[in-house]
């Protein structure tokens, strides 16, 4: 299934939300949530459509950094191949946004966006993302969200691979395992 670059950027903006705005680890390195001015770069560096930053004030971050321990649980329920779990957090998702569909008219025609009750950046966004995740999981789709398997490492993928085999956030931590078990060898 090809996603159009509406829902693409929908669901990077998600996977950068919940890596930017929740706790955890990336790669080794324990992740705290940033706070302030670092929380508000992390908000404008996930939510980018057409190379353009969205505008985030300090109290949005925040509001956004809850939103994002509600995606989080998403990609980790998909991950854990919880459909049922992962459609109920979607649903509960699509109802707290408000998310409706809406054809906009683009330079190229006509294209099926998703809104909130209003454009504001949280909830506009926000609403964009449950149903760009609603497209995932209510498809054949719904196992590739993925958190990576490098431990401690947490943080979330969408698998577009062809044959869905991804396990890592990123190269970084594919090697560090390839290392570790090339080690592990090594001392038997
Ligand atoms: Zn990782």
């Amino acid at each position: 299934m090809q996603f159009d670059s509406h829902v693409r950027t929908l669901l990077a903006a998600a996977c950068a939300l919940v890596d930017g705005l929740t706790p955890g680890h990336d790669g080794t390195t324990p992740y705290d949530v940033p706070r302030g001015p670092a929380a508000v770069a992390a908000a404008r560096a996930a939510l980018v459509s057409q190379g353009r930053a969205s505008r985030v004030t300090a109290a949005q971050a925040a509001e956004l950094a809850g939103w994002a321990e509600r995606v989080r649980a998403v990609f980790a329920a998909g991950d854990a191949g919880r459909v049922d779990e992962a459609a109920r957090l979607v649903n509960a998702l699509l109802d707290d946004t408000s998310a409706r569909p809406r054809l906009d008219r683009f330079d190229d025609g006509w294209s099926l966006h998703f809104h909130g009750p209003d454009d504001g950046v949280v909830l506009g966004w926000m609403a964009g993302i449950a149903s760009a995740l609603a497209l995932v999981v209510g498809s054949a789709w719904a196992g590739r969200l993925g958190v990576c398997d490098a431990d401690p490492c947490d943080r979330v993928f969408l698998d577009e691979t062809r044959n869905g085999t991804r396990r890592y956030c990123s190269p970084r931590c594919q090697s560090r395992v390839k290392a570790a078990a090339h080690r592990a060898r090594a001392a038997t």
